[in-house]
């Protein structure tokens, strides 16, 4: 499995630094955000170091990408079932900050259409 050494998500990946896990497999990760942005504010990463959509799309397998998706869902649903977001950043100008690929699922408030 791919690590990047200085990436925060690949040592929470391998239990280096701690976050609140939710859920684990040998694919992905989700743990709660540790500044959310809703009452429920999880994040959904692949457990092989991917910095972002745009390059999982091209390297993963289809299935691959569509289990995190399917994480989100559940968790998403779980939490909020009247409604929730999925949201990825890909770059600075989306406002990626950690550059390992992640699932935002914001739930339990209503949310403001467009994002900022
Ligand atoms: P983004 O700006 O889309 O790259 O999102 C990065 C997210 O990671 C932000 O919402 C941060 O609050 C969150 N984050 C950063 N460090 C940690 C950490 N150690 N544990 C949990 N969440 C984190």
């Amino acid at each position: 499995m791919s690590f990047e050494p200085t990436c925060i998500f690949c040592k929470i990946v391998r239990g280096e630094i701690p976050a609140a896990e939710v859920a684990r497999d040998a694919d992905a990760l989700v743990f709660r955000d540790v500044n959310p942005k809703a009452p429920t504010h999880l994040l959904v990463v692949p457990t092989r170091h991917v910095t972002n959509l745009g390059d999982f799309a091209t390297k993963a397998e289809p299935h691959e990408i569509g289990k995190l998706f399917a994480l989100a869902a559940k968790y998403g649903r779980e939490a909020s079932p009247g409604g929730y977001r999925v949201v990825v950043n890909e770059g600075a100008d989306a406002g990626q900050t950690v550059f390992h690929l992640h699932l935002h699922v914001l739930a339990g408030r209503p949310m403001r259409w467009p994002p900022g």
